[in-house]
C-alpha cells in the first residue's frame, strides 16, 4: 500500500520510464501528482445543441450521421454530416480507414467531442473524439482536466495518476495536513485545501468554470495563498537563519562621519539622513542587519553606502562594496578612493580581471585588516578571499543578486566569528505589495527624495527618419559645453553585434560631428580601456560618448545633459528609467530623446509614452508590471517568485497583504513552516538550505 509521500514508482503502473517523464513536470512524489494542476478544463458534463456551437468552442454535441463521403479538396478527407433537432455541422478526418468510413455511415448516432471552426461546410470539428451512441450514454460527471505534460505522457494517462494519488489522499487524509487555520479559511471564504484539491483536478459540472480558467475560483486562490505563504515563510527562514548568527555592534562613528560630510560640496537630503538613522539603529544592535536601500537612480545611494562604511570602520571592521559590473565597481572604487583616502583609510580593488601580483597584494591587504575599506564586482565574495573582519557588506543595484549569494555572505564573516551587516541597493523600484512578496527577507528603506537643484528629464519620442535633426541637437548641446550620451542597442543578444554596432555608430558620428570627442564603451573592452574612457568622460575630455547599454548601471556624470536612446522599443521600462537617469544629475536642463524605429507595436508605443509622461521611478516600475508582468520586471535569477505554480503575483496581488500577516504569524511555528516550504518549494528550499 503507498502513501502520498512515496516515490511515484509506488504507484499502480509506473514505471522507470514512465518516472523520467514525470520527473521531467517536477513530479517525484505521490503527493506531487496532487500540485499538479490543470491548464485547463474541457467540458463534456453536457451535449450542447449543434445549433448554438459557435467557431472556437470545445463541446460534445451528438446527432445523426447524414452523411459520410470521401471528399477530394487540397487534400483527400473523410466528411461526415452531423444533424440533431437544432442543426447541422461536419466532421473531418484527414486520416481514416475504411473501417472508419464503414462504421459512420448514414443513420449512426455519434457522438463526438472537439473544437468547432469555420470550415467550408460551415462548422467543422477536426479529428473529433467520437463514439458510436445510444440515447442513453451518460455524459461525464465532472470537467476534464487538462494537465501540463511532456512528450511521450498523454492526457488520460495523467488523468488517470491524479485519480490514483485522490483516492490515496481520501485514504489517508491525515497524510496531507492541512496547515492553514480553520479561523483564516472562514475570514477569507476560502476552502480547505483537500476540497480545493478535488474541485481542481475534478470540478463537478455545477462549478463556475471562468472563475477556475481565470484563476478566481476559492480553490485555486487557496492554493495561491498557500503557495505565496510558502515562498515568504522559507524567505523569513533565510532571514532568522542570517538573524541567529552575532553581528559585530558598530557605533555611528559620528565624528568620522562629519569629517567624511564636510568634504562634500552637498548636505544629505532628508530622505538620505532618515535612511542612515534606520541604518545606524540596525547596526548598533548585535544580529545582522538585512536591509535593502530603494532608491531612484540619482538619489544618492552611494553617499548613505559611504556613511555606513564609516561606521563599519569606526567599529574597527572592515567594509566591502561589490557592485554588478566593473565599470560600476570601477567608479565606486574611485568615489571612495576619493572619499576616504583623505581621512587616512585605505581603499582596496578586487576584481575578475585583477590578476597576478596586483591580485595577490590586494587579497593580502584584505586579510591582514590594511584594507578598511574594500571596492569590487563578484569576485569579492569567491572562496579565495578573506577578510580580516567584515562588519558591513553592501551589494549594489542588487536586481542582478539573489538569496544565494546573501547568504553565502554569511560566510565571510567567519574569521571574527561574526556575521557581517547587510546594506543590499537597488534602483530598481518595485511596487510595495510585490516588494513584501519578493523581499520578505529584507527590511526596506526607501530614499523617496531627489537632491535638490534637479530638473527633471524632458523625454522626447522620435522616429529614426530625423536622426539628421538628432545629431544637430547635439551639435548644439555640446557647443554649450555639455555633454552627450548616444545608447546603441540590439534586439540580439550577442555581445559582439552590439558591440560592433556601437563601433559603427561611433564612426559615423565622428563624421558628422568632426569638431567634437567622441568616445565608445561597450562590453568587449578591456575593463582598463572602459575605465579610461569613463574617466575622460567625466572629466570633460569627451563631448559624446556612444555606448551600449553597459552604462546602465550607476554611472555618474553630471555635466551630462542630453541622452540619445537608439531603439529603445527594444528595451524594458525599468532598463530605459536607468538609461535616463545617468542625465539629469547636474543643475541644466536635461534631455532624454527616444530614436525608434518605425513601426511601433501597441505595447512598444504604450511603453514609450509612459517614458514620455514620468519620470517618477515608482510609477515606472507599476506601469512595467502590467505590461511585462512580475517575472519580468522582478528577474528570474533573484527569487524563486518568477516559478510559482499557482499564484500569479499580478491576479492574486490582492492576496499578498494577507500572506504577509499570515507569514508574522505563523513563522515562529518551525512546523508549519517546514510543511509548507517542503510541500511548494521542494528542491528549491533544499538549495537555500545548503548555501
Ligand atoms: P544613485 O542613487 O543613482 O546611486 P548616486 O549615489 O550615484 O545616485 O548619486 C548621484 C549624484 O548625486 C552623485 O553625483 C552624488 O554625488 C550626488 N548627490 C548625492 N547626494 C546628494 C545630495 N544630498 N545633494 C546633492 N547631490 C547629491
Ligand atoms: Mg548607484
Amino acid at each position: 500500500m503507498s502513501d502520498l509521500s512515496a516515490p511515484i514508482t509506488a504507484l499502480k503502473g509506473v514505471g522507470e520510464a514512465l518516472a523520467l517523464k514525470l520527473g521531467r513536470l517536477g513530479i517525484e512524489r505521490v503527493s506531487d501528482l496532487l500540485f499538479h494542476l490543470p491548464l485547463r478544463y474541457q467540458d463534456r458534463t453536457r451535449l450542447t445543441p449543434i445549433g448554438l456551437l459557435r467557431a472556437g468552442q470545445e463541446a460534445v454535441i451528438e446527432g445523426e450521421v447524414t452523411a459520410c463521403d470521401v471528399v477530394k479538396g487540397r487534400r483527400r478527407s473523410l466528411l461526415v454530416r452531423l444533424r440533431d433537432a437544432s442543426g447541422i455541422l461536419s466532421l473531418r478526418f484527414f486520416h481514416f480507414s475504411p473501417a472508419q468510413q464503414q462504421q459512420l455511415r448514414p443513420g449512426t448516432t455519434v457522438r463526438a467531442f472537439g473544437e468547432a471552426r469555420a470550415g467550408a461546410t460551415g462548422l467543422e470539428i477536426y479529428h473529433p473524439e467520437y463514439r458510436l451512441s445510444g440515447s442513453e450514454t451518460p455524459v461525464d460527471e465532472y470537467f476534464t482536466p487538462i494537465y501540463p505534460t511532456t512528450e511521450g505522457l498523454n492526457q488520460p494517462r495523467l488523468r488517470a495518476l491524479a485519480q490514483q494519488a485522490l483516492g490515496l489522499l481520501d485514504d489517508a487524509p491525515e497524510a496531507l495536513p492541512d496547515v492553514i487555520p480553520d479561523t483564516l479559511l472562514q475570514r477569507f471564504q476560502l476552502p480547505g485545501l483537500h476540497a480545493s484539491l478535488h474541485l481542481l483536478h475534478q470540478p463537478p459540472p455545477d462549478v463556475n468554470i471562468e472563475q477556475l480558467t481565470f484563476g478566481q475560483h476559492p480553490a485555486t486562490r487557496r492554493l495561491a495563498l498557500e503557495e505565496l505563504l510558502a515562498h515568504q515563510l522559507s524567505l523569513r527562514e533565510v532571514r532568522l537563519r542570517i538573524q541567529a548568527d552575532g553581528a559585530p555592534t558598530l557605533p555611528s562613528g559620528r565624528s568620522l562621519q562629519a569629517r567624511f560630510l564636510a568634504q562634500l560640496p552637498f548636505a544629505l537630503t532628508g530622505a538620505q539622513r532618515r535612511v542612515l538613522e534606520e541604518i545606524s539603529h540596525d547596526l548598533s544592535r548585535p544580529a545582522p542587519m538585512l536591509r535593502l536601500i530603494q532608491g531612484d537612480v540619482g538619489s544618492g545611494k552611494t553617499v548613505v553606502a559611504a556613511m555606513a562604511a564609516l561606521s563599519a570602520l569606526a567599529g574597527n571592521c572592515q567594509a566591502a562594496i561589490m557592485a554588478p559590473t566593473e565599470i560600476l565597481a570601477e567608479q565606486h572604487y574611485r568615489s571612495f578612493k576619493a572619499w576616504f583616502e583623505p581621512l587616512g583609510i585605505e581603499v582596496a580593488w578586487l576584481a575578475g580581471k585583477l590578476k597576478g601580483k596586483a591580485r595577490l597584494d590586494a587579497k593580502a591587504a584584505i586579510a591582514d585588516g590594511r584594507a578598511r575599506m574594500v571596492v569590487g564586482t563578484h569576485a569579492l565574495f569567491q572562496d579565495d578571499v578573506h577578510f580580516q573582519c567584515l562588519g558591513l557588506a553592501i551589494i549594489d543595484e542588487q536586481h542582478r543578486f539573489g538569496v544565494h549569494q546573501r547568504l553565502a555572505l554569511r560566510e565571510k564573516g567567519e574569521a571574527g566569528g561574526l556575521t557581517p551587516h547587510q546594506l543590499i541597493m537597488t534602483a530598481t523600484p518595485i511596487p510595495r505589495t510585490l516588494a513584501m512578496s519578493a523581499y520578505a527577507d529584507l527590511d526596506v528603506s526607501v530614499i523617496d527624495e531627489l537632491p535638490p537643484g534637479r530638473t527633471p528629464v524632458k523625454t522626447v519620442v522620435v522616429p529614426d527618419e530625423r536622426r539628421p535633426e538628432v545629431v544637430e541637437r547635439i551639435r548644439l548641446a555640446c557647443s554649450e559645453g555639455r555633454q552627450a550620451y548616444w545608447v546603441c542597442t540590439l534586439i540580439d543578444e550577442s555581445e559582439v553585434l552590439q558591440c560592433q554596432a556601437a563601433e559603427v555608430t561611433r564612426d559615423e558620428l565622428t563624421v558628422a560631428l568632426p569638431e567634437l570627442a567622441v568616445g565608445l564603451v561597450h562590453g568587449r573592452m578591456k575593463s582598463s580601456e572602459k575605465a579610461e574612457v569613463m574617466t575622460a568622460f567625466k572629466a570633460g575630455e569627451l563631448d559624446l560618448l556612444v555606448a551600449t547599454t553597459v552604462i546602465e548601471v550607476g554611472v555618474d556624470v553630471p555635466n551630462a545633459s542630453l541622452m540619445i536612446i537608439e531603439n529603445p522599443e527594444r528595451l524594458g521600462l525599468s532598463q530605459l528609467h536607468q538609461l535616463r537617469g545617468r542625465v539629469g544629475r547636474g543643475s541644466t536642463e536635461s534631455f532624454c530623446v527616444l530614436l525608434y524605429h518605425p513601426p511601433l507595436s501597441k505595447s512598444s508605443r504604450q511603453r514609450l509614452a509612459v517614458m514620455r509622461e514620468t519620470t517618477d521611478g515608482f510609477r515606472i516600475a507599476e506601469k512595467d508590471l502590467e505590461i511585462r508582468g512580475p517575472g519580468e520586471v522582478l528577474g528570474t535569477r533573484q527569487t524563486g517568485l518568477a516559478q510559482m505554480k499557482i499564484a500569479d503575483l499580478e491576479r492574486d496581488a490582492d492576496l499578498l497583504e494577507r500572506v504577509t500577516a499570515m507569514a508574522q504569524t505563523l513563522q515562529g511555528n518551525p512546523d508549519i513552516t517546514a510543511v509548507l516550504v517542503r510541500r511548494w518549494l521542494g528542491e528549491a528550499a533544499g538549495r537555500y538550505g545548503q548555501v
